[in-house]
């Protein structure tokens, strides 16, 4: 008989498609919603344009974008106006330079030219609007690319949505046809029950779903995931190194590098572990901050939580290579299914599906990796989310500073909490599961006021008067 508190969690969703290297994205911070997703938008739109009929481009004069919505709201912070000219002028989030946005943003009276067919148009950030917050549009991460004649009147149009993570759909969208997953499942009983049949570990079943969907073969998605892990190490490498102020308003000092120095001279080993676990997570959530190239895990906001952990399991706890990938696999799992069944964006479902979700992730890695039963993965995931449910999304000034970068560092420290609970508990006792703690992130994230989605209109970020 169940608990009477206990909801069963039941799904009629078709299984997850969502593929590892559509989730681990590289490409420039601070957001994957209001960054690398818009970026990829603009790009796609210049690629649609250059496509059409001769008669049309032969009439085309302009390119407009008009950001609604959180865009809007807090696009300037997260610079997703630059993020957008970038796309515009044919860069790609996962091959264009570091500091790509620092130099288009420089200048913003700059302008700039880009070739359709045949035509040159002259594009600049006056060209990439702020429009309303409220809309109707069924994503709050909204934006309208047009192609304009001489007269403003457009050419041809498309609506974008930022979905999170860097994903993007549109108006009439439908997802891609791709293979079928071999173990199909849309929730974590599912996703159990396959294991229970096939004795499959989680890696190996997670493996098994990439090849069957993608069609990539095993040493292809190894390399791949390497690439992935090693650019996580990357960024913590790279914001170790970096000191002085981030970019924007608030002058926020980077910490890292000082945490780190702190970290090294503390005298006892505990304290070390967990201030060098911070400066981690500072690092690449400092490196997010500035623009910097980073990978989404889930999303920019949330990207120093899963490499602050892997960085410290490679390096202060020395785990083996093998385990490491291992445990990035496990993990995706636990990506997949709170994408997949509740949210992945600030702007949807507030923080808790952000550093909520890195931290459940990171705690599955470390778990898995450390040779743990499905259970207790399983369970350190939960406890890792459930202690993040109801966590807002009020960046102040619209920036990803504050809290977004403590909050990195507070989310891998409880991920390794968690992954502790859920090893010394006994795992039968453990009341619930992480389909249930995915569900209510859901409906909290549902019921959460928009003033706490991204918009910078309430919490922390009105609550901060000077800085
Ligand atoms: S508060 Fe959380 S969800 Fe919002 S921008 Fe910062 S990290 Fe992302």
């Amino acid at each position: 008989m169940s608990h009477p508190s206990l909801r069963p969690v039941t799904t009629a969703r078709p299984p997850i498609t969502t593929t590892l290297f559509d989730f681990f994205k590289v490409g420039p911070g601070p957001s994957s919603s209001h960054t690398i997703g818009p970026m990829k938008a603009a790009c796609d739109f210049l690629d649609l344009c250059r496509a059409l009929p001769s008669d049309t481009l032969a009439r085309a004069e302009a390119l407009r974008v008009e950001l609604l919505g959180s865009l809007s709201a807090t696009g300037i912070g997260h610079g997703t106006n630059v993020a957008v000219l970038a796309g515009l002028l044919g860069s790609q989030p996962e091959t264009c330079p570091g500091d790509v946005l620092t130099s288009l943003g420089r200048d913003p009276d700059a302008r700039h030219d880009v070739s359709i067919g045949g035509k040159t148009l002259s594009v600049g950030l006056a060209d990439v609007v702020f429009g309303p917050v409220a809309h109707d549009a069924p994503f709050s991460n909204t934006l309208r690319a047009f192609l304009l004649d001489a007269g403003g009147r457009s050419l041809f149009e498309r609506e974008y949505y930022s979905v999170g993570g860097g994903f993007i759909q549109w108006q009439g969208w439908t997802p891609p046809e791709r293979g079928k997953p071999r173990y199909p499942y849309g929730t974590m009983q599912e996703l159990r029950g396959h294991l229970a049949k096939t004795g499959l570990t989680l890696h190996e079943l997670m493996l098994e779903n990439e090849t069957a969907i993608t069609g990539m073969s095993r040493p292809a998605i190894y390399e791949r995931l390497d690439e992935i892990m090693e650019a996580m190490y990357d960024s913590v490498r790279r914001g170790l190194a970096a000191t002085g102020k981030l970019p924007g308003t608030l002058g926020v000092w980077r910490k890292a590098a000082s945490l780190l120095d702190h970290a090294k001279q503390m005298p006892i080993a505990v304290d070390r572990f967990l201030a060098k676990l911070s400066a981690y997570a500072f690092a690449v959530a400092e490196e997010n901050a500035s623009g910097g190239v980073i990978v989404t895990a889930p999303t920019c906001g949330a990207a120093g939580v899963m490499p602050a952990l892997l960085y410290s399991m490679r390096n202060d706890m020395n785990i083996g290579e093998r385990a490491l990938r291992e445990g990035v696999l496990a993990s995706a799992a636990v990506g997949f299914l709170a994408k997949h069944n509740a949210g992945i964006a600030g702007a949807e479902v507030g923080c808790q599906g952000e550093v909520g979700v890195a931290a459940s992730m990171s705690a599955a890695m470390l778990a898995h990796a450390r040779g743990c039963a499905i259970a207790d993965v399983e369970n350190a995931a939960e406890i890792a989310l459930e202690h993040h449910l109801g966590l807002t999304c009020d960046p102040v000034g619209g920036y990803v500073q504050i809290p977004c970068i403590e909050r990195n560092s507070v989310g891998a420290i409880k991920a390794y909490s968690a992954m502790l609970i859920a090893t010394c508990e006994e795992s039968f006792q453990h009341k619930v599961t992480l389909d249930a703690v995915i569900s209510a992130m859901g409906e909290t994230g549902r019921e959460m006021s928009n003033k706490f989605k991204e918009t910078s209109e309430g919490g922390l970020a009105v609550s901060i008067v000077e800085c």
